[in-house]
């Protein structure tokens, strides 16, 4: 039961072998048991979890058949949820518990999708190894010395480790890929403004979306059925039709016309992730796709672009953390401004200070201009790159991350070689594009590796398609570290 897809524990509800509550209790005492070694999870709170799960019992025996009423789910803890503790994985949130949901919660419970927990994260989602939590780095399931990724680190472990069937996650330059590549799942970031931002705490509200992780590309579109739509309290959600996102599932891939991007297999890959990814290409073509390489010459500044913009708006966003509203307050302090100052040097970690130092530089009178502007600009390049891609291929394909899980440790001195982690992905939240991460196999310390599927805008529908025919033709998200 354990290992099942949300596809099979829909299917295992509908025909009355288990119920929520059942469900919950197994997941819980999977938690209890191996949460003390990975810290997946920040908060749990089995009354919590099992009331929504009778709740959602109670729903079904009144005759309700949502195809995940009663699934459970984790929430990564950017996510505002009413009664539960939201941290943001920062001390300046640790006592925090929100007094309303964000969106993406409510449809879930609307769906009737008993919480789990509050997963564990970069504080305030800047990271790529979740070593920037306050509440300590998550364990990557497959090697307890290595990082799971970030930021949506405790979610994409929890996920891997079985912990819970699906989580959420956000992904504001790989947040969702890069963890999902690191622990063996597969995770989706939607097209920008698809998922509402209400209630997710905001790190760069131009790149910020959230969206699913589960064990396969079917579970992600059943998740993305449930997380989309049309929100007023989110001035980019965008007014769309509601789709189905399984629709295309099953359709052949005869004639697909994959785009490889030169740039991404020029250099950077290491050996096993390069061999992994060409046989995944080769297993497209089996599967009757046909290959073109297509350029994207600017994707190589979009780590420089990102870095720049990205602070930018977390420094504004960041500024609400105050000591007056909400969260932490230093707790001695002679008058209003010793009392902010103390508060945010004592509330925020290095790695937030870092980037609200960049971001207010890089916006200052006298370098708006050299910096803000300039990175400005590139992003619209870096999004013509696609557009033009685009004219040539129905879906782009390459690595998620330059490699797999790295050492805890390994990279936290050096924010240069951190931020390189998310090279393939950044360009991806520039542009507003989906982009999705599937196993593609393993390296040879059997840690798993990402294969990244880029589509164009609203292709969601047909990118879980390209990535549920080769996960029909391929076992690698069954693979389970223990
Ligand atoms: N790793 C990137 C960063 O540190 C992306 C994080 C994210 O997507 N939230 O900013």
């Amino acid at each position: 039961m354990i290992h099942a897809s949300l596809t099979q524990l829909s299917a295992l509800l509908a025909e009355k072998k288990t119920s929520s509550v059942e469900l919950c209790t197994d997941y819980l005492g999977r938690i209890a048991a191996l949460n003390p070694t990975l810290n997946a999870f920040i908060t749990v709170d089995p009354d919590k979890t099992l009331a929504e799960a009778r709740a959602a019992d109670a729903r079904r025996a009144q005759g309700e058949a949502g195809p995940l009423l009663g699934v459970p789910i984790a929430h990564k803890d950017i996510f505002c949820t009413e009664g539960w503790p939201t941290t943001c994985g920062s001390k300046m949130l640790a006592n925090f518990v929100s007094p309303y949901d964000a969106h993406v919660i409510s449809q879930f419970k609307a769906a009737g999708m008993p919480s789990l927990g509050k997963t564990n994260m970069d504080e305030f989602a800047m990271g790529s190894s979740n070593e920037t939590s306050y509440f300590g780095p998550v364990k990557n399931p497959w090697d307890l010395k290595a990082v799971p990724g970030g930021s949506s680190g405790g979610s994409a472990a929890c996920v891997a480790a079985r912990m819970a069937p699906a989580a959420t996650g956000t992904d504001t330059g790989g947040s969702i890929r890069q963890p999902a590549a690191l622990c063996g799942i597969t995770g989706l970031k939607p097209t920008y403004g698809l998922v509402s931002r209400y209630g997710m705490i905001a790190f760069a509200s131009s790149l910020d979306q959230g969206g699913p992780m589960a064990q396969t590309a079917e579970d992600c579109g059943l998740l993305l059925n449930v997380m989309a739509g049309f929100d007023r309290r989110d001035s980019t959600s965008l007014e769309r039709e509601k789709e189905d996102y399984t629709r295309d599932l099953g359709k052949p891939l005869n004639g697909l016309r994959i785009g490889l991007p030169r740039e991404f297999f020029a250099e950077g890959m290491s050996a096993d992730t390069a061999r992994a990814v060409d046989e995944a290409i080769a297993q497209y073509r089996r599967l009757g796709a046909e290959t073109v390489e297509v350029g994207l010459p600017n994707s190589r500044l979009s780590v420089a672009a990102y870095y720049v913009l990205a602070p930018a708006e977390a420094s504004s966003n960041l500024s609400r953390f105050d000591g007056v509203r909400y969260g932490y307050r230093t707790p001695e302090y002679s008058d209003l401004t010793d009392m902010y100052e103390k508060t945010r040097a004592e509330g925020f970690g290095a790695e937030v200070k870092r980037r609200i130092l960049i971001g207010t530089y890089v916006l200052s009178h006298g370098y708006y201009d050299a910096y803000y502007i300039q990175a400005q600009r590139l992003r619209r390049l870096i999004a013509n790159d696609f557009t033009e891609a685009f004219k040539q291929c129905d879906v782009i394909l390459g690595p998620t991350a330059p490699g797999t899980a790295f050492k805890l440790g390994e990279k936290s001195d050096d924010p240069v070689q951190m931020y390189l982690s998310d090279i393939y992905t950044i360009a991806v939240n520039l542009a507003g594009l989906p982009g999705m991460s599937l196993p593609c196999g393993f390296d040879s310390q059997n840690l798993p590796i990402g294969l990244q599927l880029i589509g164009n805008y609203f292709a969601e529908a047909k990118m879980l398609n390209v990535a549920h025919q080769y996960q029909l033709a391929t076992d690698w998200h069954q693979r389970a570290p223990f």
